[in-house]
């Protein structure tokens, strides 16, 4: 089975997406996610002056050699726009086998093994009742684990939090404005933020205390702390966290300096997610053989495809560690339906982050997967049970957006 033909495709239904698309001389198409949130045209550069032409010819069903062919053959190894190419490419690929074999991917990966994904929640709000209100919305629409971020007084925004009073699911846009923080602006420049370490720690645990307070023990918290402390400020803040037991804690330092995860760990007993900007299984080595975090946080669409994050999980499984894949919308549909059926065959599933893709995204990308109390679930559809359709995204076309930069309050720029 021949690849006849690979097809980029960019288009902004409520946010910017990049899709690369497979056909072979069987007639089979596969879709693969290459999206990378607000550097979306780099990607599409990679895969259509670069890949593309080594793709036609090749026989689809060489899923791994093609892996290897992208990887190595690059000579130039690792990086984000490198991995998501060769992510996109690997997704359409193992799509296409699984069509060819009439089924669903997760019965190529090895099959069920479980119902369905636990997933989490962005619920947020500028103060107490505003959080208050959206962890019930969340909770009523089934969702049985809750990431909560709050504003911090003194500070006009915050990453993760719904800048819009009474932000409610479903707009004139079609975007959700509960998540307004979260799609790259679509402004000529990134917008800017401003930020205050010691505020943050100061209020983070008294959020904490309430939302247990008000929900009791047993619901399932996560936070994240988005690559903006130190190792001591981290190590502060888990310490801290640790009277309300959380599910994890994500991101507390950047974590190109892997060593530094030690003195988090010395100090805390809370959780510790990391990888959503990691694209590789080396960046995760020293964390997993020193057992520095206990969620691997990378995407399909940003460690290399399903066959690179199949190898990081097995990795993960040797040292307990379980999986946590990222999943904001800039992961596009198709994205989640690769964590999707991969998370439903793995043994080292732990959770899956779900914001819930726009009414207009989701009028361009079709979707077997289905959310149903709480749980993400694959469905039957062969392959990985996306579709994409042209007409409609034709008229969403792409604008250039940007992620917001972050800056202390001496104007100092910071980690975002
Ligand atoms: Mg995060």
């Amino acid at each position: 089975m021949r690849i006849t033909q690979a097809e980029v495709l960019v288009s902004s239904p409520g946010r910017n997406f990049v899709t690369l698309r497979i056909t072979t001389d069987d007639g089979l198409t596969g879709l693969g996610d290459a999206t990378l949130n607000g550097r979306e045209l780099a990607v599409a550069a990679y895969l259509s002056e670069h890949v593309v032409p080594l793709l036609i010819g090749r026989d689809a069903h060489q899923i791994e050699d093609t892996w290897q062919y992208l990887y190595r053959g690059a000579y130039w190894r690792r990086g984000p726009v490198t991995m998501a190419s060769i992510a996109a490419v690997d997704t359409a690929l193992w799509d296409i086998k699984a069509k060819a074999a009439g089924m669903p991917l997760y019965q190529l990966l090895g099959g069920r093994s479980r119902e369905g994904l636990l997933c989490y929640g962005h619920a947020s709000g500028v103060d107490l009742p505003e959080l208050f209100d959206s962890i019930n919305e969340h909770l009523e629409e089934g969702y049985r684990a809750i990431r909560v971020q709050t504003g911090i007084p003194g500070l006009p925004s915050v990453y993760g939090v719904a800048s819009s009073k009474n932000a409610s699911a479903g707009s004139d846009s079609g975007t959700d404005s509960r998540y307004d923080y979260e799609p790259a602006r679509r402004n000529a420049v990134p917008v800017e933020e401003t930020w205050d370490t010691r505020a943050y720690l100061r209020h983070a645990p008294t959020v904490f205390e309430a939302v247990r307070n008000e929900f009791g023990p047993e619901l399932p918290l996560l936070h994240d702390a988005h690559h903006r402390l130190t190792p001591i400020q981290a190590a502060k803040l888990g310490k801290s966290l640790e009277p309300y037991d959380l599910f994890w804690l994500e991101d507390v330092t950047p974590a190109e300096n892997q060593a530094v995860l030690r003195r988090v760990r010395e100090h805390t007993t809370t959780p510790l997610a990391i990888g959503e900007v990691f694209n590789s299984i080396w960046d995760y080595k020293q964390l997993f053989e020193e057992q520095l975090i206990d969620y691997v946080r990378s995407p399909v669409t940003h460690a290399g495809g399903i066959t690179a994050l199949r190898r990081i999980f097995d990795y993960a499984a040797v040292y307990q560690i379980k999986s946590g894949v990222h999943g904001p919308t800039d992961v596009s549909p198709v994205g989640l339906a690769a964590a999707v059926h991969l998370g439903i065959a793995i043994p080292n599933f732990g959770i899956q982050e779900y914001m819930q893709h726009s009414p207009a995204t989701l009028e361009v990308f079709r979707t077997a997967h289905t959310f149903e109390d709480g749980l993400l679930k694959p469905g039957e559809a062969p392959g990985l049970g996306v579709e994409y359709d042209d007409e409609v995204a034709g008229s969403f076309p792409y604008e250039a957006a940007y992620l917001p930069v972050n800056r202390l309050l001496d104007g100092s720029m910071h980690d975002w």
